[in-house]
């Protein structure tokens, strides 16, 4: 007998008949012999909903009360599942994060998972019931309160528990068949991956592939967890996640086109250029727990130095903060702020080993008139900044360029 995790997003149980299909899935998997365990997010809409209702009261919220209201959109919809469950004559039973033993640090938003204690699901398990746990949130014991783990956060949940579990597979249901060369709904003729590393999945996902979170691949990669994506609502097979690809991945030069849209840009002109400034700005910039990007540092003329850096449009006005109160009235100074910008990267193994990706890929974008702002590699990814307005065109041109069939791109 096996133990199966399965995930359902948003958009899988975004009513009251999408949930009870989900409790047919899991009904139909328990009735073929295995150990099920269900994580759910909250309805399709209800976690912007909730986040929209905090912002109309003030656009500072507290962190705190964040967590206690976003993570009720899950704690809502986990007794549904079990309910639809229990009359499709199943025993079941719900479970929050902190019921499911999901313990986290303190950092209220985006807090990582530390432990879990397993031991309420496996007996839960061990006596037949399909154990449902409410995705995307735990409790730090240090303070007691809940905690939610950024947005997305399900994915996570779920291969945290299948990690603890050591269950056979993580299954990732949503609302697209597997993982694509490129984000389905900007490109028509992206392709599906039978499988794919967990380090190009890791990537893809940073870079902007929402279709997993990228701490859950972290996770998956850590703890050996296949993961699975699989649709919803149709039966087809699905894109395999795992560490037993290599062999297969490496012919491939790129085998993604992905995009970031969440990014802002810092540009700091003429600060002194001597040991201790990016060290100082970048400090500051931690302390208020802003995540940098990428940073480029540049020296300019008469002893000054540029430095620009990117980070997430939610982290936008807490890094502006940041900036302005360390440079606002040192002389010569310019501060740059713009929003409108967006990552484009192209992701493959088999860069490590080929020259001249990055040049095609910086020559098809120039062929369309699309500026590159910054540009920054790694092994296996080349990323450049571009006006968000770009942003769709670029997937396409670059999609075509290393994936595609010009006849077919954008249709
Ligand atoms: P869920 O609510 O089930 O967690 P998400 O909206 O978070 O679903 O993720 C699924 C979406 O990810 C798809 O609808 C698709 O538009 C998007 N996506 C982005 N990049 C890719 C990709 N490379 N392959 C598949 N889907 C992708
Ligand atoms: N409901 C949360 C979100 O919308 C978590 C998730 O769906 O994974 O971000
Ligand atoms: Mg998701």
């Amino acid at each position: 007998m096996s133990l199966v995790v399965m995930k359902f997003g948003g958009t899988s149980v975004a009513d009251t008949d999408k949930i009870k299909n989900v409790a047919a899935k899991a009904a139909a998997k328990k009735l073929q012999g295995h150990d099920v365990v269900v994580v759910a997010s909250a309805m399709a809409g209800v976690t912007d909903k909730l986040i929209g209702y905090l912002k109309a009261i003030t656009p500072n919220y507290d962190l705190r009360e964040y967590d206690q209201m976003v993570s009720t959109g899950e704690t809502a919809n986990v007794p549904l599942v079990v309910q639809a469950l229990k009359q499709a004559g199943l025993s079941s039973e719900s479970f929050t994060g902190m019921q499911a033993g999901i313990e986290t640090d303190n950092k209220y938003s985006k807090a990582r998972i530390t432990k879990i204690n397993a031991e309420r699901i496996k007996k839960a398990l061990s006596s037949g019931k399909i154990c449902v746990v409410a995705g995307f949130q735990g409790y730090c014991p240090e303070t007691g309160d809940i905690t939610t783990l950024g947005r997305g956060g399900s994915d996570t949940t779920a291969v945290a528990i299948a990690a603890a579990l050591k269950a056979d597979v993580c299954e990732i249901y949503t609302d697209v068949d597997g993982v694509y060369t490129a984000d389905p709904r900007i490109v028509r003729n992206a392709k599906k991956m039978d499988v794919i590393s967990h380090e190009e999945m890791l990537e893809l996902s940073s870079l902007g592939a929402k279709v997993l979170v990228s701490r859950c691949i972290e996770l998956g990669m850590n703890y050996n967890v296949n993961i699975m994506v699989l649709s919803s609502l149709e039966d087809k097979p699905g894109t395999l996640v795992t560490s037993q690809t290599e062999a297969i991945m490496e012919e491939m030069v790129v085998s993604g086109v992905t995009s970031d849209k969440n990014q802002a840009k810092i540009a700091l002109r003429n600060l002194p250029d001597r040991p201790g400034i990016a060290a100082e700005l970048f400090t500051k910039l931690a302390e208020a727990n802003v995540n940098v990007d990428m940073i480029i540092q540049n020296f300019g003329s008469n002893g000054k130095a540029d430095i620009t850096f990117t980070v997430s449009n939610t982290e936008f006005s807490l890094g502006k903060d940041v900036c302005k109160k360390l440079y606002d009235g040192i002389s010569g100074v310019k501060m740059e702020f713009d929003e409108n910008i967006a990552k484009v990267s192209i992701v493959g193994v088999g860069m490590k080993s080929h020259s001249g990706v990055a040049a095609t890929m910086f020559k098809n974008l120039s062929d369309n008139n699309i500026n590159i702002m910054m540009i920054s590699t790694s092994e296996i990814k080349v990323s450049c900044i571009i006006n968000e307005k770009f942003n769709e065109l670029a997937v396409r041109v670059l999609h075509d360029a290393f994936l595609g069939n010009e006849d077919d791109v954008g249709k």
